[in-house]
């Protein structure tokens, strides 16, 4: 065995695609100790500056005390914490759904939703740059997976119109994608799923926090909240926390009770988790302006990045993608960041398609206006010394 993944391995390394980690000792919203070294986070999906705040660990250690951390056992057995019902209850009520729940993570939710909802009678329309999740949630449904271009309502139409026996179908997009940052067309997605009698499933996963006037989400800020079947997003992002939702109507959350086999065949999430993602949502809430200051950072950023001629497309979200085409150009550019203090990840494929590698750079509420004004000079140097 060994010798056949070590040639696995050794080709990897030949085409740049290896993966390698680095070990983080600290991190305090903007920065992060790595190995031995702080420098400037650039890469987080902590967009509130959430994950490192002292108010989540206080809130963890009150939720400990008398009652230890593991939840000892799946929540249909005996592990049904009231800090499970309760967080269930502040996201629904944050949603404007009739209920929610709980899952362990994203991931999780994706494969435990859509394997719930559809099986293999039925049809899954999928924007072909949907997070890995759903990919792998569809295929643990069995149900047939229709891959539509990316964001190309035309092409979906085509797919949703051409003659079918499929039982159930099922529309699937990120709102935000996590590697473009860019928006689904969700007014045009409500329209297309109503016209051919299709349910839709948005995973709010970067839009949670962050977007709709109450940092609701995508759907909240395009006003599509109440046409969609269902609202995924988790508690990883934005939130800081871990865990994920699916928001929806009672029904729904009645039958992925019943269903999903990610929330029925595994250990509740340890309820002092949950009583940090309810303090978390509590302090997103309460305080705007971290979305609207991580949303200005951001315009700054992907305004200033554009100008210094990198190719960073048009957009709104804090995710920043500057396209480096190959994988061996990103590794490159990401060491020589690094080297100077600024910590991007280089994401290569199979993450992104073959040939558009590149540096995903994030903003978080955290940076200061020092921070970002490094990041610009330190690419503005890299860029110089290619
Ligand atoms: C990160 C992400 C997930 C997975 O969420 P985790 O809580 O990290 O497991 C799912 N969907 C999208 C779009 C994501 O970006």
């Amino acid at each position: 065995m060994n010798k056949a993944l070590a040639s696995g391995i050794a080709l990897l390394k030949d085409r740049d695609l290896w993966r390698s980690r680095r070990t983080v000792a600290s991190q305090q919203g903007r920065k992060i100790l790595l190995d031995g070294r702080w420098v400037l986070n650039f890469c987080s999906n902590d967009y509130l500056g959430l994950a490192a705040d002292p108010r989540l660990a206080e809130a963890v250690s009150r939720a400990m005390s008398g009652r230890g951390f593991g939840a000892g056992a799946s929540r249909l057995v005996c592990g049904d914490f009231d800090e499970h019902a309760a967080l269930e209850a502040d996201i629904a009520s944050f949603k404007k759904t009739e209920a929610a729940l709980l899952f362990s993570s994203g991931y999780m939710a994706n494969a435990g939703i859509i394997q719930a909802l559809v099986g293999r009678d039925d049809e899954v329309f999928s924007d072909r740059l949907n997070h890995a999740s759903i990919v792998d949630g569809i295929i643990l449904s069995r149900a047939v997976m229709k891959r539509y271009p990316h964001n190309d309502m035309a092409a979906l139409e085509a797919l949703l119109a051409a003659g079918t026996t499929a039982r159930r179908k099922l529309i699937v997009t990120d709102t935000i994608f996590s590697m473009d940052g860019d928006v689904a067309p969700l007014a045009e997605l409500v329209v297309l799923a109503r016209r051919y009698g299709a349910w839709l499933m948005v995973d709010e996963a970067h839009a949670f926090g962050l977007f709709g006037a109450t940092g609701a989400g995508l759907a909240e800020e395009t006003g599509t909240a109440g046409e969609i079947d269902v609202q995924m997003g988790t508690l990883s992002k934005a939130v800081g926390s871990f865990g994920a939702y699916a928001a929806g109507s009672q029904v729904l959350v009645d039958h992925l009770w019943n269903n999903a086999r990610s929330v029925i065949y595994t250990t509740a999430l340890p309820p002092a988790v949950a009583a940090a993602s309810r303090e978390a949502v509590r302090i997103m809430r309460a305080e705007p302006q971290r979305r609207q200051r991580v949303l200005a950072s951001a315009a700054f950023l992907r305004s200033a990045l554009r100008s210094l001629g990198l190719e960073v497309p048009a957009g709104c979200t804090p995710i920043i993608p500057v396209q480096l085409g190959s994988a061996k150009r990103a590794l490159t550019w990401s060491r020589a960041l690094l080297d100077k203090g600024i910590f991007v990840s280089a994401i290569r494929p199979p993450t992104v398609p073959a040939g558009t590698a590149r540096l995903r750079v994030t903003v978080t509420a955290a940076h200061t206006d020092d921070d970002l004004a490094l990041c610009v000079e330190t690419f503005r140097k890299v860029m110089a010394n290619e």
